[in-house]
């Protein structure tokens, strides 16, 4: 980038240096905190809208940083996905959430969210396989959660490894649905067994007719091509019943429960509601 004048470049060369730094030290954690055991898988329950029971749980990263506390992943995936450390902590989230779904009852399953980047190593197939295989959890209780960013960085070796995928039994599903370009044309590229509404259309549901609409046209879809549809970010009832008229499948939000860890999942499938 050019500056206009010296004073400008200099402080914009400081800043790019302060970054870098920042994004140094950050990166240098992450790794220690992989060796230090930091992460910890929470989990969210997933409700059939109809019935009401939980019918899965997202299992969503998190950090305890031993001086910043909790950290939510919009803070390090990012950084871990640029430096290739995603790999690994995918890997860890995995084997977490098979291990941990493996306790539940057998008709609850357990959502992992994949990176883009998984989908570049050659491992993602055996990581999987050795998860299921280390747990004993039958794979059609595995729900991987993709967005379409997946299919449009590597479409041709994605598609075959989501087949592969399915042939084990595992379901595909596709997150943040309606937040991409094109997002119809992949609902023909795969067969996915799930539309994960976004929260943003969830959230603008009482109060926009256009997210009104889309939402309706998304369930209307679903219900034509045997696709569950889940809306996400559910945070009151006036949500929920409008998701319900709409015959949305399923719902996930802070209405039912923010994320919490493993040892609250007993405590989430009992009661209807925890905030
Ligand atoms: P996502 O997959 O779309 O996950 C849903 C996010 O919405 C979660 O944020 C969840 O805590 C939050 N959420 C759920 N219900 C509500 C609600 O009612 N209201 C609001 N405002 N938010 C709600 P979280 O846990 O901070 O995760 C953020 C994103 O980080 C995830 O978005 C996902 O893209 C990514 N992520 C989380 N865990 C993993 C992981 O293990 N691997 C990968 N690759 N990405 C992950
Ligand atoms: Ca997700
Ligand atoms: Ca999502
Ligand atoms: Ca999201």
């Amino acid at each position: 980038a050019k500056a206009d004048g010296r004073g400008t470049y200099r402080f914009f060369e400081t800043g790019m240096d302060a970054r870098a730094q920042a994004r140094r030290l950050l990166e240098m954690d992450l790794r220690a905190a992989l060796q230090r055991d930091e992460f910890q898988v929470y989990y969210q329950p997933i409700r059939d809208v109809a019935s009401g029971r939980v019918v899965a749980f997202e299992a969503l990263l998190r950090w305890h940083h031993p001086q910043r506390g909790l950290i939510a992943p919009i803070s390090f995936i990012p950084l871990a996905e640029e430096t290739g450390l995603i790999v690994q902590l995918g890997e860890f989230v995995l084997r977490s959430a098979c291990t941990d779904a493996a306790t539940w009852p057998d008709d609850v399953d357990v959502a992992v969210n994949l990176s883009p980047v998984q989908f570049k190593s050659p491992h993602l197939i055996t990581s999987v396989t050795e998860a299921l295989t280390a747990s004993g959890l039958d794979a059609r209780r595995l729900e991987l959660e993709i967005t379409e960013s997946v299919l449009l960085q590597n479409g041709e070796a994605t598609l075959t490894t989501l087949h592969e995928l399915r042939a084990m039994g595992v379901r595909i599903s596709l997150d943040d649905f309606g937040t991409g370009y094109s997002s119809l044309s992949y609902l023909r590229s795969f067969p996915f067994d799930k539309i994960k509404i976004d929260r943003s259309f969830v959230s603008e549901l009482a109060t926009r007719e256009d997210s009104m609409a889309i939402i309706r046209a998304v369930t209307g879809l679903g219900r034509s091509l045997g696709i569950i549809t889940t809306a996400e970010g559910v945070e009151n009832d006036v949500q929920l019943e409008l998701l319900r008229r709409e015959g949305c499948t399923q719902a996930q939000g802070y209405l039912f429960s923010k994320p919490r860890p493993a040892s609250d999942v007993a405590m989430m499938l009992d009661r209807p509601r925890l905030r």
